[in-house]
C-alpha cells in the first residue's frame, strides 16, 4: 500500500546543493514549502522553477506551497545586543522616536498594555510591559539573554492592531502568483476575515488559489471554526503557538485543531520541530519518530520539515526517515481501524461519503473513485481516512496538483476529451486505468458528487468491475 500521511518539506539552501531535490523528490516529497520570510524574490522563483523541471522528469505529482511572513514583527538590530535579566529597555512606538529598540511594524503595537509578555527569539528572552507612553513602551526584563539581528518577536496578550496581509505578503503573492504555487498559507491569522482579504488580494493578480491559515495565535486557537470555515486548510504551526500559548497547551490543541479541519474535509499540516535533531545528526530522538507517528494517528493530512531540509546537514535523510516512520504508523492505524477518526453526520454529503466508505469496505472494493472538478469530493471521501484506495480523478492539471497535500488521494488527470453528455462515472474509471492506477478485474466504487461540489444533478453511487480495456462492466 502507499503512503497515505503527506509530506511536506522546506526549500532552502540545503536544498539548492547539486543533486539534493532529485533526491527529495525519489524519497517521496509531495508538496514543496517556500518560505518567504526569509531570501529574496528571486531565490522562490528559481527553486519554484527548478522543483517543477525535476518532478516533471520523474513523473511525480508535487505541489508548491507558498508560505507568507505574515505580520510578524522582527526585531532592528544591526549587532546583537544583551538583554541583562532585571534591567529596563525602551522601545520605539513610531520609527523616528530614539529608543533602545526599533521594530519592524511599531504600530502594530497600539493596544500594548503594562503587563503584557514581550517574546524574542521564539520566547528565548522573555520581557514584561512596565509603561507605554504615546511614544515608547518600557519593558522589564524577566528572562535576559543575547538578542540577534532580525529576530522575531512574539506578543501573546496584545491584540495586533496591523493588517493581516501586509505589504511584504503582497510582494510574496505577487511572485507566488506569477511561479502558479497551488497553496498559499498565510502566517499569523486572527480570525476569518484575513481570508476575504487574502483572496481579495490574490483575485487582484487575476488568480484563484486555495489559502490556508497558520494556527499560532492564542485568538486563531479560539476562532478555530470560523477560520477553518473560511480557508481551504490550516497549519497547525507549533513553532509560534508554542510561544503564543502555554507550551503544554500545544499537544492538546494540535489534536483538536486536527480533528476539526479532518471532519470538515480542509487538509491539515502538523509542522515544526518534527526531526529537528536531525538538522546536525543523521538520526532522530525517539521522541521525535513518536511525534510524527502521533500526527498520524490524530489525523493529520500532512507532516512538515523545516530547517532539517532547509538549512540541515542530512535533508535527503530526514525525508526518508519521515517516509518509514509514516509507513510504520500507518500499517498499524490500519490494523486497529481509524476508530476515533469519525465524521459527524449532519448535511447530505456527510451521509452519501459515509455510505461510500461502508460501501466500498463491505465489497471490498480496489479503490473509490472520485470524478471531482474542484477535488472537494476527494476530499470528503478522504476526511474518513479510509482503508480503500482513493482515486480522484480531475479535468483541470490544477486541481492534480493541488490534491498532493490531502491525505490518501491518488490524484491523475483525464488524458482523453470528454464531450458534453458523456458518463463521467465511466469515463473516471477509463481515466484511472489508463493512468496505472487500476487493474482489469477489480471492483471500485465510484462516487461523482455533482451537487456536493456546486455543480447540476444528482449524487451518484456506483459499483462496477473494471473491463480488459479499462472499461466498466457489472460487478
Ligand atoms: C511555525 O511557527 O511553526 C511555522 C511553521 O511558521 P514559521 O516557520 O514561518 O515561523
Amino acid at each position: 500500500m502507499h503512503r497515505r500521511t503527506r509530506i511536506v518539506a522546506t526549500l532552502g539552501p540545503a536544498t539548492d546543493r547539486p543533486g539534493v531535490l532529485e533526491k527529495l523528490i525519489d524519497a517521496g516529497l509531495d508538496v514543496a514549502r517556500i518560505n518567504f520570510s526569509h531570501g529574496a524574490a528571486e531565490e522562490p522563483r528559481h527553486r519554484i522553477k527548478q522543483l517543477r523541471q525535476l518532478a516533471r522528469e520523474r513523473k511525480r505529482n508535487v505541489a508548491v506551497l507558498a508560505d507568507l511572513p505574515g505580520p510578524k514583527l522582527r526585531v532592528i538590530l544591526h549587532e546583537p545586543m544583551k538583554l541583562e535579566t532585571g534591567h529596563t529597555l525602551t522601545v520605539a512606538l513610531k520609527p523616528t522616536v530614539p529608543a533602545d529598540l526599533q521594530l519592524t511594524e511599531p504600530e502594530a503595537l497600539a493596544k500594548i498594555k503594562a503587563g503584557h509578555r514581550v517574546l524574542f527569539d521564539d520566547g528565548r528572552l522573555q520581557a514584561r510591559v512596565l509603561g507605554v507612553t504615546r511614544e515608547l513602551v518600557t519593558l522589564g526584563v524577566e528572562v535576559g539573554g543575547t538578542l540577534l539581528p532580525n529576530k522575531g518577536l512574539n506578543l501573546p496578550d496584545t491584540e495586533l492592531t496591523i493588517p493581516a496581509v501586509t505589504k511584504r505578503d503582497r510582494e510574496a503573492i505577487a511572485v507566488a502568483v506569477e511561479a502558479q504555487a497551488d497553496w498559499i498559507a498565510l502566517s499569523f491569522v486572527r480570525d476569518a476575515s484575513a481570508a476575504h482579504e487574502l483572496r481579495g488580494v490574490i483575485r487582484g493578480y487575476n488568480a484563484e488559489i486555495p489559502i490556508l491559515a497558520k494556527i499560532e495565535r492564542p485568538e486563531a486557537v479560539k476562532r478555530s471554526a470560523e477560520i477553518i470555515d473560511a480557508f481551504d486548510g490550516i497549519m497547525v504551526a507549533r513553532g509560534d503557538l508554542g510561544v503564543e500559548i502555554p507550551l503544554e497547551r500545544v499537544p492538546h490543541v494540535q489534536k483538536r485543531l486536527i480533528q476539526e479541519a479532518r471532519a470538515a474535509g480542509k487538509p491539515v499540516i502538523t509542522a515544526t520541530d518534527m526531526l529537528d535533531s536531525m538538522r546536525n545528526n543523521p538520526r532522530p530522538t525517539r521522541a521525535e519518530a513518536s511525534d510524527v507517528a502521533n500526527a498520524v494517528y490524530d489525523g493529520t493530512d500532512a507532516v512538515m520539515l523545516s530547517g532539517e531540509t532547509a538549512i540541515g546537514d542530512f535533508p535527503v535523510e530526514a525525508l526518508a526517515c519521515m517516509n518509514r516512520i509514516l509507513l510504520e504508523a500507518e500499517t498499524h492505524q490500519a490494523d486497529d481501524g481509524p476508530r476515533h477518526l469519525t465524521v459527524p453526520r449532519g448535511e447530505l454529503c456527510d451521509h452519501i461519503t459515509h455510505a461510500v466508505c461502508d460501501l466500498a469496505r463491505e465489497t471490498g472494493a480496489a479503490a473509490i473513485i472520485t470524478p471531482t472538478l474542484t477535488g472537494r469530493t476527494a476530499r470528503l471521501v478522504a476526511r474518513h481516512r479510509t482503508s480503500a484506495n482513493i482515486i480522484a480523478v480531475a479535468t483541470e492539471e490544477t486541481v492534480v496538483q493541488r490534491l498532493a497535500l490531502v491525505w490518501g488521494v491518488q490524484a491523475v488527470g483525464v488524458p482523453f476529451g470528454i464531450e458534453r453528455g458523456d458518463d463521467r462515472l465511466e469515463a473516471a474509471v477509463r481515466a484511472a486505468f489508463l493512468n496505472g492506477v487500476l487493474v482489469p478485474g477489480a471492483i471500485v466504487v465510484v462516487l461523482a458528487g455533482h451537487p456536493i461540489e456546486g455543480g447540476e444533478g444528482f449524487p451518484t453511487i456506483r459499483v462496477v468491475r473494471v473491463g480488459p480495456d479499462g472499461g466498466s462492466c457489472e460487478p
